[in-house]
């Protein structure tokens, strides 16, 4: 990857973990060593207390860094997994109480490898040329929204922020110490942005590749202490785009990642994250895409004209306020005859990309209509990773507190069939070809069970009839 290669996580890089030259409890490196912390300089507690400040990702103006690492103790270790991977981690001995005694294994019936094409558990995607963006993930067959693509576990875990008198180098350097040569190879195959001599190799492959994920840390005023540097062999291979097609999420208890599709990729199409909120206007964008990561971002969405980027960075400001700004759902069922909803952007041009969503009747709620201008605007903006699953399910709400049984049925039938396949999981194992693979839907089942209740008997929808005054004529028979 080029030297323009980026880090897929949003402002992991922004402030460092504290650490000094100067002596002090050295890594022992037997298997799970506890380190003592101690107090930080003042110097380095008002350094650190003001990077925290400004990092408008953690926006904690009172964070005491000197308070969180009087008590930390921390664990280095060596994590073996049923399914083969490995994961060298540093842990806050907090955290590792809070750990299962045994990973589950991962829900997806393959691990993932790097090898080219579909063969042994390398079924979904490969890591290919991606022009001017480096190395990039493709998919290596066509896989439907809502599947999963892989799941993987992190080589290298690391708090973001740490309290111990070590230098950062050697933490990593013992970690990396306790990984296989396979893994190390991986590990080292990655991009590295790092300026020339700013730091080691091996810590500038961590700070370029990791992504960030939660691992919870009791005992702490601090959420944002929950933030883990971790780094994965494929993730962190994914480029960035301003409508990504697919996102990851974090799992504790299986201790691994799962990126999983957004929207339909075809065969051969490269599977892009997002390493930044993209709801923000193109040039704010493109400013943190450089600040954070230093490259210019070059996708489709980010070179439109300039009349269409005024209407995009439009649509984007809007989807991105767009729950923030709705009144609660209850509220709005029992406020009756009073009608809000955000106001609604321009829906001028909006059809050209795609099958445009259904014309609402004139006299729709307007709860609705910008529920529909959200779809209808996320499919434009490519921003499914904004999640239109949740806009179908209130459409179909808000269809039950008015009572409408036609609309209310023909939305929930939408969510019912959304859940099938979503959270997916390509059953063709390993060494399974492309084509013929089954996707099996999994893990939202629940939600969709109770949606297809609703299918079959309108009524027991929770709110049926609110928005209407069902429920007063419901209180006056019972009293
Ligand atoms: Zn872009």
């Amino acid at each position: 990857m080029p030297s323009k290669d980026r880090t897929p996580s949003p402002s992991l890089d922004s402030f460092p973990a504290w650490c000094s030259p100067s002596a002090g409890p050295s890594l022992n490196t037997n298997t799970k060593t506890k380190t003592k912390t101690k107090t930080p300089p003042p110097h380095i507690c008002a350094k650190i207390n003001a990077q925290v400040a400004a990092n408008p990702a953690l926006g904690r103006p009172d964070f005491d860094f000197a308070n969180h690492v009087r008590s930390r103790a921390y664990t280095i270790q060596t994590f073996e997994f049923e399914d083969g991977g490995e994961s060298a981690v540093l842990l806050d001995t907090g955290v590792e109480r809070l750990l299962p005694p045994a990973f589950a294994p991962p829900y997806a019936p393959f691990r993932t490898g790097t090898g080219p094409g579909p063969g042994p558990g390398n079924g979904t995607f490969v890591i290919g040329d991606a022009g001017e963006n480096g190395l990039g993930m493709f998919a290596a067959r066509d896989i439907p929204s809502g599947a999963l693509i892989l799941a993987e576990h992190p080589l290298i875990v690391a708090p973001y922020l740490m309290g111990i008198s070590v230098r950062l180098a050697d933490v990593y350097a013992e970690l990396f110490r306790r990984l296989s040569p396979e893994s190390r190879h991986d590990l080292m195959a990655l991009a590295n942005s790092r300026p020339v001599g700013e730091c080691g190799a091996l810590e500038a492959v961590v700070r370029t590749n990791a992504l960030g994920i939660q691992l919870r840390v009791p005992d702490v005023e601090y959420p944002e202490i929950a933030t883990h540097r971790a780094v994965f062999v494929n993730t962190s291979r994914c480029n960035h785009s301003c409508g990504p097609n697919a996102r990851w999420e974090w799992d504790t208890h299986t201790f691994a990642l799962y990126l999983s599709a957004v929207r339909p990729i075809m065969h051969g199409e490269e599977i892009t994250i997002q390493y930044i909120a993209c709801t923000a206007p193109r040039d704010e964008r493109r400013a943190a895409l450089e600040a954070l990561y230093g490259f210019t971002c070059r996708c489709a969405y980010c070179t439109l004209s300039p009349d269409a980027t005024e209407k995009s960075d439009a649509a984007r400001v809007w989807l991105g306020e767009f729950w923030g700004s709705l009144p609660p759902f209850e509220a709005w069922c029992l406020e009756r005859g009073t009608l809000t909803s955000p106001s609604t952007p321009s829906d001028e041009d909006r059809s050209e990309n795609g099958e445009p969503e259904p014309e609402p009747e004139p006299e729709t709620d307007p709860r609705i209509r910008a529920h529909l201008t959200a779809l209808r605007l996320i499919k434009h903006e490519q921003l499914h990773v904004l999640d239109p699953e949740r806009h179908v399910d209130e459409i179909a709400m808000c269809f039950g507190a008015l009572g409408d049984r036609e609309m209310f049925r023909a939305w929930t039938r939408r969510v019912r069939d959304a859940k099938v396949g979503v959270v997916g999981v390509c059953s063709g194992g390993a060494g399974a070809e492309g084509e013929g693979a089954e996707w099996e839907g999994e893990g939202k089942g629940a939600r969709g069970e109770v949606f297809r209740k609703w299918l079959e008997r309108p009524e027991s929808f929770p709110t049926w009839g609110w928005k209407v005054g069902f429920r007063d004529e419901r209180e006056e028979e019972e009293e």
